[in-house]
Order: structure tokens, then C-alpha cells, then sequence
């Protein structure tokens, strides 16, 4: 059984997400105090930690970093308020995981943790760097660049990426990417990930009605081609 920590100081955010959590079969710690938060997450150990950004005691940003300092591998979700592109990006530098913009539905939060604990439990060897024509991947800290100018893929781009890569040269499904990105098989359509594949093409592709490195396979699925 996994174990999640969550720091979070709003009463009803942290029963919503305790109570959901253990619902789902986890786990749960919480506190709402940053500085309590730290201590515990140094002293016990946690498959997952869910920390707020805003938070009494000490911020979720320095807790992240004390943490990563610390040589903590406990993967990490930032919680932000909605707009703030700062705090997303001073985040993931920070050394989370992932973030959740608030408000959030709960089946989203849900699903963002099933991919992160299954990323951290599976033993695949990780990709750090990954090039192909004039665009470079860094996995690690969710950048992109073409030609050495930024490239802005979300976190789920940089997982559909991975999971290409992780695929290259074969046919990865629609189920695949519901399964591996977005953590549950349950969406409504799987157009959802031609929705996404669309606007990645848009990004990653000279011409995206051409597209020369993301293939449609009929019938299948996608193939990327390096
Ligand atoms: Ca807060």
C-alpha cells in the first residue's frame, strides 16, 4: 500500500483529499503546517508527498527544495493557484514532480497520482535526454527546445513524449496513452488522445499536416519516428 503525505493548511482541501486518497486504497499522513511537513517527510517515508505552495511555517517551495537537498527521491505534486505560471515553473525547479492547478477535480488529482506512483515503482530505465532533429527533450525538468529557442510542452505533452520515445519506431495505442499519461482508462473517448496528439503535432512538427516524426497508424494507434 502506498503512502502519501499531504501538507495542505485549507481544513476542507486536506479532508477532501485524505478522504478520497483512502478511499482509492492509500495511505494517508497529512499536516497543515510546512515546517511540520518537512519534518516528517525527512523522518518517515513516503511513496508520495501532496504539498500546497502557500502554506504556515514554511512554503511548499523551500520545503520541495530542503527535501531535494536533503537527497530525497519522494516524488512530489505542487499544489498552485490558478494562474500563477511562476509558481509552476519555480516548482518543478524546485524539484516536484508535478503540479495541480486549483481548483482541481479530485478524479484528476487521482489519476496524476496513479501515473506518478506508477512512474516511480517501475523500473525502467530513465531518459534524461533525448534528441531528434532540431528538438531536445529534457524529461527531467519537463524543457524543451527547437533550434535552442524553448518549445512549450505540458507535463502530459512531456509523458506522451516519453512514452514515444520509450516506443520508438513501434505502434503505441490509444489504450497505451490513457493508460501510461493520463493514469486511467475510463475518459470518455479515447479522442481525447487524438485531441492531444493534434495539438503535440502542432508543436513538435514542421508541418503538422505532414507530420514526419508522430505517424498515424490506421486503425492502431500512433508511431513516433525519430
Ligand atoms: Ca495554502
Amino acid at each position: 500500500m502506498s503512502r502519501i503525505l499531504i501538507v495542505e493548511d485549507e481544513p476542507d482541501m486536506r479532508r477532501g483529499l485524505k478522504d478520497n486518497l483512502e478511499f482509492e486504497g492509500y495511505e494517508t499522513v497529512t499536516t497543515a503546517n510546512g515546517t511540520e511537513g518537512l519534518r516528517m517527510a525527512l523522518k518517515e517515508d513516503f511513496d508520495l508527498i501532496i504539498l500546497d505552495l502557500m502554506l504556515p511555517g514554511m512554503d511548499g517551495m523551500d520545503v520541495c527544495r530542503k527535501l531535494k537537498e536533503s537527497g530525497s527521491t519522494t516524488p512530489m505534486i505542487m499544489l498552485t493557484a490558478r494562474g500563477a505560471e511562476e509558481d509552476k515553473i519555480s516548482g518543478l525547479e524546485a524539484g516536484a514532480d508535478d503540479y495541480i492547478t486549483k481548483p482541481f477535480s479530485l478524479k484528476e488529482m487521482l489519476a496524476r497520482v496513479k501515473v506518478i506512483l506508477r512512474r516511480a515503482t517501475q523500473d525502467r530505465p530513465s531518459i534524461h535526454d533525448y534528441t531528434f532533429g532540431s528538438i531536445v527533450l529534457s524529461f527531467d525538468k519537463y524543457k524543451a527546445t527547437r533550434n535552442g529557442q524553448p518549445l512549450d510542452l505540458s507535463p502530459r505533452e512531456f509523458e506522451m513524449m516519453r512514452l514515444f520515445v520509450e516506443n520508438e519506431g513501434k505502434v503505441v495505442n490509444r489504450e497505451q496513452f490513457l493508460e501510461q499519461v493520463w493514469g486511467y482508462t475510463t475518459v470518455p473517448s479515447t479522442r481525447t488522445v487524438d485531441n492531444h496528439i493534434a495539438k503535440l503535432r502542432q508543436k513538435i512538427e514542421r508541418d503538422a499536416e505532414n507530420p514526419q516524426h508522430i505517424i498515424t497508424v490506421h486503425r492502431m494507434g500512433y508511431k513516433f519516428i525519430p
